[in-house]
């Protein structure tokens, strides 16, 4: 099946690696190797990928900056398709919409970091809290990501997926609604079946608000302060995917501090390692495994049910 999935590609030139270690390509630095690794170079390429993986039946797993997942340890029998060359960045400053915002629209696997300077040099606010998230638009989409109180379903105004009718793949666009959307949760994360009703992210459109000229150095600034931020809490000290779990707003403690509570900080199994300087971050110290990251996440998921009766959610994805 990889042979024919193979063959296919070299057809539409869709560029692949096979036997493709994963640790260098994720922000966790962990992982073995994929059968098959590859990189559609636009909507269309990403979307006969799909398809045509589909149609091997490979299992396949959808990635952009991977900078929220754990590769598996070992082999993974199945294809990784990165979005990571899907990049493009749209905008038409004289469209705007009745209430006065300005539309960006940009390709799933557009780093975040791309479209926040992007919006810096068309003197567009509203996305400064996102400087300094690492990974794509697809990805903080598809994790409706948050950043200093600010969430994605905040700014977005429409997007675009794939989605399959029997064996047909279609794009559709789907205006923004904030019934689909909710503190880290997407429409695009409902539990799926079959490849038939998961949904693929090929562009999000972002509403921002045009800014004076005399505003071009207050969002440079805000930008840095964010990404100085991140620094200063050692964000990027050693490789990671960010807060394991999600943040129970209603429980009144954040789940690094329920983790903290429990003496967790600096616990290490193998070579992974609950930050000493952020409970609920898990560090890569040099050699670990993704069953070395499972193991610490069921630990801080005992020790917190067990003291204070609450349920951790992770937030990372084991692939
Ligand atoms: C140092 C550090 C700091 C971080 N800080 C934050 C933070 O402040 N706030 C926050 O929310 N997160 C944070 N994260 C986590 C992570 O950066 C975000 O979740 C990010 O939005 C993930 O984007 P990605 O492209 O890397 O997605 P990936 O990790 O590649 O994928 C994440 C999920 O999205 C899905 N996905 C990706 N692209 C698509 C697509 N085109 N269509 C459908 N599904 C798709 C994948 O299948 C997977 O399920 C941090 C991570 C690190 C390493």
């Amino acid at each position: 099946m990889f042979d024919f999935l193979a063959s296919m590609l070299k057809v539409a030139k869709i560029p692949y690696t096979e036997n493709a270690a994963l640790a260098p390509k994720s922000t966790f630095k962990v992982g073995g190797k994929a059968r098959l690794y590859i990189t559609p170079q636009n909507p269309e390429e990403l979307e006969s990928t799909i398809a045509a993986v589909h149609s091997a039946e490979i299992p396949f797993f959808l990635t952009g900056g991977a900078s929220n997942v754990v590769y598996p340890d070992g082999i993974y029998e199945g294809a990784i398709i990165s979005t990571q060359s899907v990049k493009e960045i749209f905008y038409d400053p004289d469209e705007i919409t009745p209430d006065g915002a300005v539309l960006v629209s940009c390709q799933c696997g557009t780093p975040m970091a791309a479209f926040v300077d992007f919006c810096t040099r068309k003197n567009l606010t509203g996305a400064e809290q996102f400087a300094g998230l690492p990974g794509t638009v697809g990805g903080a989409v598809y994790m409706n990501a948050r950043c200093f109180d600010r969430s994605v379903s905040d700014i977005l105004y429409s997007t675009k997926h794939i989605e399959f009718e029997g064996d047909k793949a279609r794009q559709v666009e789907v205006p923004f609604n904030s019934e689909d959307w909710d503190y880290k949760k997407s429409p695009f994360q409902a539990p799926v079946a079959s490849v038939k009703s998961q949904l693929y992210i090929t562009q999000a459109t972002f509403r921002l608000s045009p800014a004076s000229p005399a505003d071009h150095d207050r969002i440079a600034a805000d930008c840095k302060k964010y990404i100085a931020e991140r620094v200063d809490k050692g964000h990027f000290k050693y490789p990671s995917a960010g807060s394991v779990f999600k943040n129970n707003h209603a429980f009144g403690a954040p789940s690094g501090k329920l983790i903290d509570d429990c003496g967790l900080k600096g616990l290490t199994i193998g070579g992974a390692q609950i930050a000493p300087f952020h409970g609920n971050f898990i560090i890569n110290t040099g050699n670990a495994t993704a069953a070395d990251i499972k193991a610490l996440v069921q630990v801080a998921q005992k020790a917190v049910h067990d003291k204070f009766g609450f349920n951790l959610e992770p937030e990372i994805i084991f692939v």
